[in-house]
């Protein structure tokens, strides 16, 4: 495969090209809190409730936004505007200019390096659905 992450810019990419980019790692899923005074954002080891833990994706992907309120479309136009993605995140890396990491499948060839890595949320996240919503404060932890 070409390295079409190092000659087009994040505009130039087909959707294909788009969606391959995403590591899986499940870390924008997360249940954030964001302190109202600072604006700071913490994540919590709780994943949403369309996430499917066992094969780390959404369940709903096509319609994800109409089924989770604050789900939302990362693109070209807006992953800037996203400040809370996790430093390992693929397009916030390439947006900002930086290389994809080394462990990354579309350089390693390897897509469960990710996990094996513990650079996702596998074996560490809990579904929404099994938290009870009071719970979630104390949920709150450092991600890699
Ligand atoms: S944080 Fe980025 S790379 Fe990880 S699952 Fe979300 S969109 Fe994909
Ligand atoms: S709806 Fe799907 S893509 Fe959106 S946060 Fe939930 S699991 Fe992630």
């Amino acid at each position: 495969m070409t390295s079409f992450w190092k000659t087009k810019t994040l505009d130039e990419l087909t959707e294909s090209e788009w969606e391959s980019l995403c590591d899986h790692c499940g870390k924008c899923c997360l249940v954030k809190l964001q302190d109202e005074e600072t604006g700071k954002v913490a994540y919590t080891s709780v994943v949403c409730k369309c996430y499917n833990l066992s094969d780390a994706s959404c369940n709903d992907y096509r319609d994800r936004e109409e089924i989770v309120n604050d789900c939302v479309s990362l693109n070209s136009k807006n992953i800037k505007s996203f400040d809370w993605l996790p430093s390992s995140c693929a397009y916030k890396l390439l947006a900002n200019g930086e290389p994809l990491p080394d462990w990354h499948h579309l350089v390693s060839g390897n897509k469960n390096l990710v996990h094996e890595l513990g650079v996702s949320i596998k074996d560490k996240a809990i579904s929404e659905t099994s938290v009870n919503v009071l719970d979630i404060p104390m949920t709150v932890m450092k991600w890699v």
